[in-house]
């Protein structure tokens, strides 16, 4: 089966109940716990380096349950948020409910991310490129820098000491291999690749805690 649909089956069944426990704030294992609070940081250091992003147009492509793209739209940016999983979806549509945010602000959108189309002052892919190889990265990328104006802003999964850490939290990934899944990045090639498309790399950062591991980068033009 093709890579996407496999991932958006994943994240339609058991995958969407074990993100949305690990996006949530009830009681983890110490394994989810862990990536709850990397990825917490992840978001927290994007909000920090966008600053004030009041009347900006934002993208955030692969949003999961919106855990960036609320708090977006409550600074007072213009979110279009997408993602391949329509469980996805319906549960981050759930929680801007629950913050009183407009009906369209997120504007949610069961989308695959090389289908979303228009341009944005500002796109963001955060832990969705772990779930694909190279070679489709670097056509996500494409796809992604297509629609970006002033910065894209993606995590990957650095090709580090991460593979053995993998192999305990391969229950959180896809297939009969689970860890097979996981595709770790090397920094040169994902870097390599934004040049490529004509950005440059202006902020980076390392957001490891025990079981979770992003590279974050930050380009401009
Ligand atoms: N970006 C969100 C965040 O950081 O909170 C969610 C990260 S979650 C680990 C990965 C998400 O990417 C899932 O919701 C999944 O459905 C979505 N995804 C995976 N492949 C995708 C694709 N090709 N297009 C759009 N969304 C995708």
């Amino acid at each position: 089966m093709e890579e996407k649909l496999i991932v958006r089956d994943y994240f339609n069944n058991t995958g969407f109940e074990r993100w949305k426990r690990i996006y949530g704030d009830e009681a983890v294992n110490r394994i989810q716990h862990s990536i709850r609070v990397g990825h917490q940081r992840t978001c927290d250091r994007v909000l920090d380096w966008l600053g004030n992003i009041s009347g900006k147009s934002i993208c955030d492509a692969g949003c999961g349950l919106g855990s960036l793209s609320l708090p977006l739209a409550q600074r007072g940016a213009q979110v279009l948020a997408t993602d391949i999983s329509e469980k996805m979806i319906l549960e981050a549509s759930h929680r801007r409910q629950q913050l009183q945010l407009p009906p369209d602000n997120p504007h949610f959108e069961v989308l695959e991310l090389e289908r979303i189309g228009g341009h944005y002052d500002i796109v963001i892919c955060l832990d969705v490129l772990i779930h694909y190889p190279l070679a489709q990265v670097e056509k996500m990328l494409a796809h992604l820098s297509s629609l970006a104006g002033e910065h894209l802003l993606i995590t990957y999964a650095p090709k580090t000491l991460l593979f053995a850490a993998l192999k305990k939290v391969g229950e959180f990934f896809p297939g009969a291999n689970k860890t097979t899944r996981a595709y770790q990045h090397r920094s040169e090639d994902i870097e390599a690749i934004l040049l490529r498309q004509g950005w440059k790399i202006v902020r980076r950062a390392a957001i490891d805690d025990k079981f979770y591991f992003a590279r974050l980068l930050m380009t401009g033009r």
